[in-house]
């Protein structure tokens, strides 16, 4: 099983999250623990103090390093694992699908999750492994991304999805955009599902998704194409779409 302690001074911001639909399932499953812990339960001074004014004057609060360290430490104390650190923020490396498979395979990841202006430099520096954004924007706190992060990577451990809802497929799994669905109705409003889809012939239905999920790729997500492999049969696809734009 794997565990995931998360560093926070907001714990009830995940109650919600992590109690409905895949990561409940997942915890219920026994393919992840969830620990939401509040870090300023580790201040050592009387007044819980976790932030204080930055060096050298500016505006916003830091993070000290005492109660963070402290907290790290006794979360760590007791692993045999060598634990994934993780601290979420906007300059860290940009979180991707290949990250988060990456981390599936990890039996234990901390995540610690920042407030106001930052965290002490000494963090960063001495303590953790993984520094991830979750997209270049600022949030308030690192609560969201390490959601973001949670599911990402619970929804990849064995037997959380069912085989139907295996993530193989999925945008950027397979390096490519996934392709269209459709459902019932055939027809809604004139709106017409593609004939081949009622075929019953799976060969032509797999060829068209292949097909669908490179046009997508192609329109939406073009850099993704530098780094995949093409087959020639991609490749003349590619040159047909490229001919259909002119
Ligand atoms: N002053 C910081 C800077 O400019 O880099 C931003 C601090 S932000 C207001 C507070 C906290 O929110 C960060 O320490 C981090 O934990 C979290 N955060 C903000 N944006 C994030 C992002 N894009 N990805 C992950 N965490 C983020």
């Amino acid at each position: 099983m794997m565990r995931i302690d998360i560093l926070t001074l907001f714990p009830n911001m995940f109650s919600g999250v992590f109690s409905e639909s895949i990561l409940k399932k997942a915890q219920e499953k026994h393919a992840v623990s969830l620990n939401v812990i509040n870090f300023r339960e580790f201040a050592d001074n009387k007044h819980k103090t976790v932030d204080d004014y930055p060096y050298g004057g500016g505006a916003g609060m830091v993070l000290k390093p005492q109660p963070i360290f402290d907290a790290v430490e006794h979360l760590t104390k007791n692993s045999a694992d060598q634990p994934r650190i993780i601290l979420l923020c906007p300059q860290g490396e940009r979180y991707t699908q290949k990250k988060a498979e990456e981390l599936a395979k990890e039996k234990h990841l901390i995540f610690i999750c920042g407030h106001y202006e930052g965290y002490d430099e000494r963090i960063r520096e001495h303590l953790v492994t993984d520094e991830i954004s979750i997209g270049d924007y600022v949030l308030t706190g690192g609560e969201l991304g390490a959601m973001v992060i949670v599911d990402s990577v619970a929804r990849l451990l064995p037997g959380v999805l069912g085989n139907e809802d295996s993530p193989v497929q999925d945008s950027y799994s397979c390096g490519l955009l996934e392709h269209p669905h459709y459902t019932r109705p055939a027809d809604f409003r004139g709106m017409k599902v593609p004939e081949v889809l009622l075929s019953g012939n799976h060969q032509l239905i797999a060829e068209w998704r292949e097909k669908e999920s490179l046009r997508r790729t192609y329109l939406r997500r073009p850099d993704l194409l530098e780094q995949y492999p093409l087959t020639e049969k991609q490749k003349k696809w590619l040159q047909e779409f490229e001919k259909n734009k002119r």
